[in-house]
C-alpha cells in the first residue's frame, strides 16, 4: 500500500456502481492510504454505494442530490462535524435527458438545457462554494468533462454545451481560489463504458472510432483514469491549477481518421 494520499481527507461524488469513475478514483485514493465520504443519488444507488464505501472504510456515505441546495449544505456540515476540514473533493456527476443525447443539438428545448447546465455544470460551482469554506490547509477539487467541449461530437449535444461551460467554471473558480491553495482541476476522459455513457447515442461506435483512431489504439481503462484521479488530488500536482487534462489515449491531438484504421 502507498501513502501518497495518507493524512488526507475527502469527498466522493458520483459513484453509482463499480464501473462509475469516481469509484476509480476513489480506489486509486484509498490504495494511497487517503480517508474518503461518499456521496450517492437516491436510495436506489445507495444500495449498491454503500458496500463499496464500506469496502474502502468510508466513514461517512451520505444521499445527495446536487440539484437541491439544502442537500448539499448538510453534506459539507456533516463532513466539518466529522472531520472539521476536507483537503480533496470528486465531482463525477453529469447528467441530460437521454431523449436529447442523439438527433441535433439546435432542437434542444429550454428546459433540457437548463437542467443539463444545472446538474453537470453548476452542480460543480455549488460544491466548490461549501468545500472551499472547510478546505483549512488548501484542496484539491476536481471534475469529470470529455472531448465534447472542444469539439463536435455526435449525439453528445447539449452535454458538450455543459462541458464547455464546466470546463470554464475550473478556470474561473481555479483563479478565485488559488490564494487559497485550493486547486481545480478537470480530467477530460475518453469514452469509457458506464450507466452514464449508455445514455449517449451510438455509444459503441464512438468506443469503436476512438479505439482505432488514437494515437495508443485502444481506449483508456477505467483504472488510468483513477490514476490520473489520484495525480490531481496528491500533492504531485501541487504545482497545476485551471488545468482540463486529457486521458483519453492521446485521441484529442488526431485531426484526422487513421488511414490504417478499419472501417466501423
Ligand atoms: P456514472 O453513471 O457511473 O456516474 C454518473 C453519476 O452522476 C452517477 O453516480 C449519478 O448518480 C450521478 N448524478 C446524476 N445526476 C445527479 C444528481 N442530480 N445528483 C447527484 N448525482 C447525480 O458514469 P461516469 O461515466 O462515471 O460519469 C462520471 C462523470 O464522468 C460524468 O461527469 C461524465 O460526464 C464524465 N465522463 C464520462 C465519460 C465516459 O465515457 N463514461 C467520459 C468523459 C467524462
Amino acid at each position: 500500500k502507498g501513502t501518497l494520499m495518507q493524512g488526507k481527507k475527502g469527498l466522493i461524488m458520483g459513484v453509482a456502481n463499480d464501473r462509475s469513475i469516481a469509484w476509480a478514483i476513489a480506489s486509486a485514493v484509498a490504495a494511497q492510504g487517503g480517508e474518503m465520504a461518499f456521496t450517492y443519488q437516491g436510495e436506489a444507488l445507495g444500495k449498491r454505494v454503500r458496500p463499496l464505501a464500506e469496502s474502502v472504510g468510508a466513514s461517512l456515505v451520505l444521499p445527495c442530490d446536487v440539484t437541491d441546495d439544502a442537500g448539499i449544505d448538510e453534506v459539507f456540515t456533516r463532513l466539518e462535524k466529522e472531520w472539521g476540514q476536507i483537503d480533496f473533493v470528486v465531482h463525477a456527476i453529469g447528467w441530460a435527458d437521454k431523449q436529447f443525447l442523439r438527433g441535433r443539438y439546435v432542437d434542444t428545448p429550454r428546459d433540457a438545457f437548463l437542467t443539463a447546465m444545472d446538474i453537470s455544470c453548476y452542480s460543480f460551482t455549488a460544491v466548490a462554494q461549501r468545500a472551499a469554506r472547510i478546505m483549512k490547509k488548501g484542496g484539491s477539487l476536481l471534475t469529470l468533462s470529455y472531448l465534447g467541449a472542444e469539439r463536435v461530437m455526435p449525439h453528445y449535444n447539449v452535454m458538450g454545451v455543459a462541458k464547455a461551460a464546466l470546463e470554464a467554471s475550473v478556470r474561473y473558480m481555479a483563479a478565485d481560489l488559488g490564494k487559497d491553495a485550493i486547486r481545480v482541476n478537470a480530467i477530460s476522459a475518453g469514452p469509457v463504458k458506464t450507466l452514464a455513457a449508455s445514455g449517449i447515442g451510438d455509444f459503441r461506435y464512438i468506443l469503436k472510432w476512438n479505439q482505432y483512431n488514437a494515437p495508443l489504439e485502444r481506449n483508456v481503462a477505467l483504472e488510468e483514469v483513477g490514476g490520473a484521479g489520484l495525480y490531481m488530488l496528491s500533492d504531485l500536482s501541487g504545482g497545476v491549477t485551471g488545468e482540463v487534462h486529457h486521458v483519453d489515449s492521446g485521441y484529442h491531438i488526431v485531426g484526422m481518421k487513421n488511414p490504417a484504421a478499419p472501417d466501423i
